[in-house]
Parts: C-alpha cells; structure tokens; sequence
C-alpha cells in the first residue's frame, strides 16, 4: 500500500490522501486551505484517474477541492454519508458565491459542484462497500453530523484515517468509537493541547448570558453553521430563558439537513425541543431592531469574518450593555482572532474597538490531546501517521507516540510512505 499526501502535511486545510492498493488506487477527502491570501488546493496530483473518492465530512478542509478535481477531469464515483452530501452542497454553493462576490479568480464553474455533486454514492455508516481488492466502511466519528472516519482492508493490510474525530461525546455528538487497523492515519489538530473542561464553559456561557440579560443587553453568539450553532442551541435548552432566542446565517440551513437525518446526532428528539424554543430571523432588515429588547442571537460566521454576525455587531459593538460570544477556534488573519489579540474588529473596513463585553469560549469538535493519545492507543497501529495539524501540533504528539511501541511518521507533502504488507 502506498500513501501520499497532496495537503493536510504539517498544516490544517486541504487534506487529500491518495492510498494505492495492489488493484485500487484511491483519494481519500478532497479539501481546500482558506488562507487570508485565498484558497489553497492540494498538491502534487498528476493524474486524476482515481478508481474512487471517499469522503469524511463536509468541511471545506476536506471536500472543497472536489469541484476543481471534477474541472480537471476526475471521473470516479464519490462515497460518502448522505448528511455529508447535504452538507458539502451547502458549503460548497456558499464558498462559490462569497469567492464571486469577493472577485476573486474562480478555477472552476458552478456545474463543476453539480457535477461532483451528481456522481456522490450515499454510504451508510458502518456499511461495507468495496473498490477492487479493497473493501473500505465508513465509522461514525463523532465531530460534526455525517462525519466519518474511514477504514480501508486489503487482504494484506488495514488503514484507519480518522478525519476529523472526537472521542468524548457532545451535547449533539456521540463519540467515536475508533477500530483496530494496521496504518492510523490521525488528525492532529489539538496534538499539543488540552481542551478546558467543557461542562464549566457551557456553564460559563449560561452565566454570561444572564448577565448580559440582567443588564438589559443582548447575547450575540458567534458560531460556526455546522455543529456549533446546533451545540449552543442544545446547551440553551438547559437552562430555562425568559428572552426570545434567534438564529440566523447559513446554520437554518444545517439546521434543516439534520431534520431530514435525524439519525446523524445524538439525540433528535432533544435537538428539536431545542430547535422548537427558537426562532429564524427571516429578513436582514428585522435585525437590527432585535437588538432593542435583551435576546439571545446565534449566527454565522463563528470566526467573525462575515455573514450576519458582522450586521449585528455593527449596531451593537459600542454599547457596554451587549456581549459578544466567540464559541470556536479563531483562524489566523480573521477579525476574531484580532479580537482576541488586539481588542479590536473591523467594521465595514474600518477599525473599531468595541465597547461591549467579549467573551471566548471553546466547545470544540475535535479530539484534544489527551483524546487523541487515546484514540492512538484504542486503534494500536503498526504505523501511525500524523496528519491535519500544525507542526507544533504534529511534534508534540508525535514525540509523545515515538514513547511507544510502533513506527511514527509525520506526514510530509507529496512525500509517498510505502506500507509493506
Ligand atoms: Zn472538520
Ligand atoms: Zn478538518
């Protein structure tokens, strides 16, 4: 078996793992990088000729590549989860429009989605299918709805590649549950870190929130569309609020797709009482005069870099009244982040020092460090790679696995990592 990396090597975004069997030769995920400077795709791919493409979720990180494959000449069927499928059009069409808004050179055309969109075959979680000699299964992973992670078996060998895992469970996701495999291939986004208690920031967020309330404000939660924004909501119905709750952005849409899968989360029933308890904003006009009674708002983007959010802050970052929740990973070169750094946002260009209460929280959707360690050693791998994480990320972890009784190997650029069977 050989596997090369053509993204996601020392770096989180554009993951593309080629696997070649003895018979099949294989694209595992197929994503882009967003870079302040744009988007970056994978690289090093000379032949497009894949036997098959198999997805692990929707992120763009993992599935925004396909279009731009599709354009130049990718002709194979694309196995993944039907939640994923939903999701991925959303994502997709989204990143196409705001690309053509921003004017930015496009490299493929909107049939390019369609088209990828078209040859998508629905797998079921722990279904087998099977390309040639390799027969793969998709096993629920625990981080956003419809992920996966995916396990390829050839008579010689077996591959594990999380995707993007959690072990722990969520208020909306069950954890993973990793199987046995030969080769690991591990995300290792939190391979240096420790994610805080999680029960202490949901209670963090709740007491936040009624003092905003109790000062006459209004709590805008910034969260990302897929998972966050159904994770706050799950959280919120804890807790009995006196004020309306809206949601807003792409999340409606998320939102929808999990109504049509139910079985994609944890626990549907729950979700939808929360869901009942809220209420869509409708029009980008109604917005501005919630902020006039104390609610609480829910709405994309999570890393402050557009959609909704940036509305609602215009009228309410001056006023001390209001609190601004990051509820995410703030990404480098976005305004949440230079919110966190510097205490400032951009506002329609210009650079402002918000008046109200910020406060960051994380309700993560990946495997922290001692998760993943956790996860390695449930799968005990013959040979691990580490993938999907920063360097720093990657050397933690794996100095920590070199400890242990297998072979580790960074995963590097178009660097091939034959497997011997
Ligand atoms: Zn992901
Ligand atoms: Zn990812």
């Amino acid at each position: 078996m050989k596997i090369t990396f053509h993204g996601g090597a020392g770096e989180v975004g554009r993951s593309c793992i080629e696997v070649k069997t003895q018979e099949a030769t294989l694209l595992l995920d197929c994503g882009l990088k967003l870079t302040p400077q744009g988007s970056e795709y994978p690289v090093g791919v000379t032949n497009y000729n894949f036997d098959a493409c198999i997805i692990s979720h929707a992120h763009l990180d993992h599935t925004g590549g396909l279009p731009l494959f599709k354009h130049r000449g990718m002709n194979c069927p694309i196995y993944c989860t039907k939640t994923t499928k939903e999701i991925t059009k959303i994502l997709l069409e989204d990143a196409f429009k705001i690309g053509k808004h921003q004017g930015v050179e496009l490299v493929y055309n909107a049939e390019d989605i369609y088209d990828s969109l078209d040859v998508m075959k629905l797998v079921k979680p722990r279904e087998q299918g099977r390309i040639f000699d390799t027969h793969f299964e998709l096993i629920p992973a625990g981080h956003i709805p419809g992920s996966t992670s995916i396990l390829l078996t050839t008579q010689q060998t077996s591959l594990l590649y999380t995707g993007d895992i959690k072990l722990k469970d969520t208020q909306l996701m069950r954890g993973a549950i990793p199987k046995k495999a030969d080769v690991l291939i591990c995300e290792a986004t939190y391979g240096n870190k420790e994610q805080p208690n999680r029960k202490q920031s949901e209670s963090i967020l709740i007491n936040e929130i009624k003092n905003t309330l109790k000062r006459g404000g209004c709590a805008l939660i910034s969260a990302f569309a897929v998972g966050r924004m159904q994770e706050i909501l799950l959280i919120l119905s804890q807790e009995h609020f006196n004020v309306p709750i809206y949601i807003d952005g792409m999340g409606k849409k998320i939102n929808r797709v999990i109504k049509r899968n139910p079985q994609s989360i944890k626990n549907y029933s729950a979700f939808k009482k929360a869901l009942a308890r809220a209420s869509e904003v409708r029009s980008p006009k109604a917005r501005r005069s919630l902020l006039q009674r104390p609610c609480i708002i829910i709405t994309t983007s999570g890393m402050l870099t557009g959609g909704p959010i940036m509305d609602y802050l215009k009228h309410a970052y001056a006023n001390p009244k209001h609190t601004i929740f990051l509820t995410g990973y703030q990404g480098e070169g976005t305004n949440g982040r230079m919110l966190l750094e510097e205490g400032t946002i951009m506002i329609d260009g210009v650079k402002k020092q918000p008046l109200c209460r910020v406060v960051s929280l994380e309700f993560s959707a990946h495997a922290d460090m001692v998760e993943l360690k956790e996860i390695i050693k449930r799968v005990s791998p013959k040979i691990l790679i580490l993938n999907h994480g920063d360097p720093e990320a990657i050397k933690e972890l794996e100095k920590w696995a070199k400890t242990l009784d297998f072979e580790v190997v960074a995963a590097e650029l178009n660097k091939t990592i034959e497997v011997r069977e």
